[in-house]
């Protein structure tokens, strides 16, 4: 009776891995990249190219604009109001 306990377990366990590694070659490529770190990004209100991770995200109308500055943020959407 322990002999078959034993070999269950040994074959769920097995089973495990063998569940882990599908599951691991799987996983679709983009997510193991992850983010791309310098990735340069267009200011629309003075039209420079900034690192994407220090500009200045701003979500406008379900999209997301990058500026190099608050202000040149506050300028945009001041200007898109006219
Ligand atoms: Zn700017």
């Amino acid at each position: 009776m322990l002999r078959l306990i034993i070999i269950a377990a040994a074959l769920y366990l097995l089973y495990r891995i063998l569940k882990g590694a599908l599951v691991q070659k799987r996983r679709p490529v983009d997510q193991t990249r992850g983010e791309i770190i310098d990735e340069l990004v267009q200011d629309p209100n003075c039209k420079l190219y900034i690192p994407s991770r220090s500009s200045v995200k701003k979500v406008i109308e379900g999209r997301t604009y990058s500026f190099c500055s608050e202000e040149c943020a506050k300028r945009y959407l001041e200007d898109r109001e006219k």
